[in-house]
């Protein structure tokens, strides 16, 4: 405890080492920079955002089950840990050069100092900057649609939500416009959708009936989904078991539902037969998946020969950006046969750490090679012929989770040969302790541990933020 509070101190800068600039604070840069040895390399690290965010409980916090606070973890936190200084820009990269090897930073911060642009240079670059919510295109998605992706998103929902509820209590409300206003709808029925929903129908049973009974009766929660189901990552089984637990729940799902345009109090859809109907709502949540931000956009327009995926970031085995040298890729900026998931994320930055070992090592060893005699040179060569054999990633499936609401969760996960699937509460026990054997810090552990149990004897908080 005494040693998380007070880091030793540093080794300085070190001019003849190489420099790799990190871009992001995610689940794939947070683990690359665990996992990097600061002896070898100068790091910098370069994001919007001065903290990681512990993605998985985010739809706990839209329904107030968990603090925020309780998730994120100051990148600071790891890096003053590091043996060398790391320095961190909160800035957000706007472009990056290959050829001159430089980057351009801004910060996009509220508060602006004399100086708000910078370039600065790197030897090796490796960019975790994830993705960005995918709206399709369609009409009023930005505008009116709440995302759930980052700590504010949350806290915009969690504020919209208690807004529609207090707004429905508001004298002279006609019918249509309460039910209007209660009617909360979630977009995209993949895990965050599902977790949202799941979240909102638990708040709405634990603590807005006790608090708003003349309302709570009213609040109707509908899913939306483009596909034949909802989950399409699970198995068969686990879908079935969700699709029943949020009919008893009252959730009403609608699949093979295309959102065609979200307009301020209604969005219209395209039903399963073809005909289009407007559904009134209060709050609407889009959670549809990802697409690629713009930096990364304009990265592949620079290397249009070897980036030709549209989905993202194309990389080889070892995580090197197709068409370039000393440029790494990894998590949702990149389009790979994995999930963009946290899982695929976090394996990728330890990976990562251990090839710039190896690479560290190939530099030393090729050094030592130069100036060895002639009499050690067959050994050392072997040695430097050994060092370059890196091992290309292998991404090891942990499995799948995902809360489906009543202290019910589900889970597919790898056993012996084959795949063991369950759902129901001793899942979410496993669930809950799955979650939190994988949160980075013993702080955040606790914190979350302490929410839960917070939620447990004294209930949700229902003051609007
Ligand atoms: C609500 C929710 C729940 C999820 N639940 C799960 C789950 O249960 N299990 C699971 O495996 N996965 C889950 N995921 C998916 C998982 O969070 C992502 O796959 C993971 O975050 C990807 O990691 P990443 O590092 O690539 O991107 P991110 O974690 O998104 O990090 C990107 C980083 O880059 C920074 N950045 C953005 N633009 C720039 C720029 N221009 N310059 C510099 N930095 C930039 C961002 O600020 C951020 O720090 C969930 C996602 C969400 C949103």
């Amino acid at each position: 405890m005494w040693e998380t509070r007070h880091p030793p101190t540093q080794e300085s800068f070190d001019p003849s080492k190489k420099t790799i600039v990190v871009l992001g604070s995610g689940w794939a840069s947070t683990s690359f920079l665990k996992a990097v040895n600061t002896d070898d390399y100068n790091v910098v690290v370069v994001s919007p955002r001065n903290y990681f965010l512990f993605t998985p409980l985010l739809p706990s916090c839209t329904v107030g089950t968990i603090d925020v606070r309780s998730l994120v973890e100051p990148i600071r936190f790891i890096t003053r840990h590091k043996s060398r200084d790391v320095k961190v820009y909160e800035a957000e990269c706007t472009d990056i050069d290959p050829e001159k090897k430089l980057l351009t930073i801004v910060d996009s911060s509220d508060v602006k100092g004399e100086s708000s642009v910078s370039t600065i240079p790197y030897d090796y670059l490796v960019i975790g900057v994830g993705a960005q919510n995918q709206t399709f295109g369609i009409k009023g998605v930005e505008q009116y649609g709440c995302f759930l992706k980052e700590v504010w998103d949350a806290q915009k929902i969690r504020t919209k939500l208690m807004d529609c509820i207090e707004t429905a209590a508001f004298p002279g409300q006609s019918p249509e416009e309460i039910d209007r206003l209660l009617h909360m709808v979630v977009v995209g029925g993949g895990p965050t959708g599902i977790e949202y929903a799941a979240e909102l129908h638990d708040f709405l049973v634990d603590d807005l009936t006790v608090w708003y009974p003349e309302l709570a009766g009213k609040i109707k929660i509908t899913l939306v989904e483009a596909l034949p189901n909802v989950l399409p990552a699970f198995s068969k089984q686990l879908i079935e078991y969700t699709e029943s637990t949020f009919k008893e729940q009252n959730i009403t799902i609608h699949t093979k539902t295309m959102v065609k345009e979200v307009r301020e109090k209604e969005i219209v859809v395209k039903k399963s037969d073809g005909t289009d109907a407007s559904i009134p709502y209060g709050l609407l949540v889009w959670a549809t998946g990802n697409t690629m931000r713009p930096m990364v956009r304009n990265l592949m327009n620079k290397l249009p020969e070897s980036q030709t995926v549209r989905r993202g970031l194309s990389v080889d085995d070892w995580l090197r950006l197709q068409g370039s040298e000393d440029i790494f890729a990894l998590g949702d900026a990149t389009a790979t046969k994995y999930a963009p998931t946290a899982q695929v994320a976090s394996q990728q930055g330890k990976y990562l750490a251990r090839v710039f070992a190896q690479l560290a090592t190939t530099e030393k060893l090729e050094d030592e090679l130069a100036s060895a005699p002639a009499e050690e040179k067959a050994k050392k060569l072997r040695k430097y012929q050994k060092s370059q054999d890196i091992q290309p990633f292998k991404y090891s499936h942990q499995g799948s989770l995902c809360y489906v609401g009543s202290d019910k969760a589900i889970a597919d996960v790898p056993f012996a040969q084959g795949n063991l699937s369950s759902g129901g509460v001793a899942t979410f026990a496993f669930w809950r302790s799955a979650y939190v054997s994988n949160i980075f810090s013993g702080r955040n552990r606790w914190l979350v541990i302490t929410d839960w149990t917070k939620k447990t004897l004294l209930g949700r908080d229902i003051s609007r933020e």
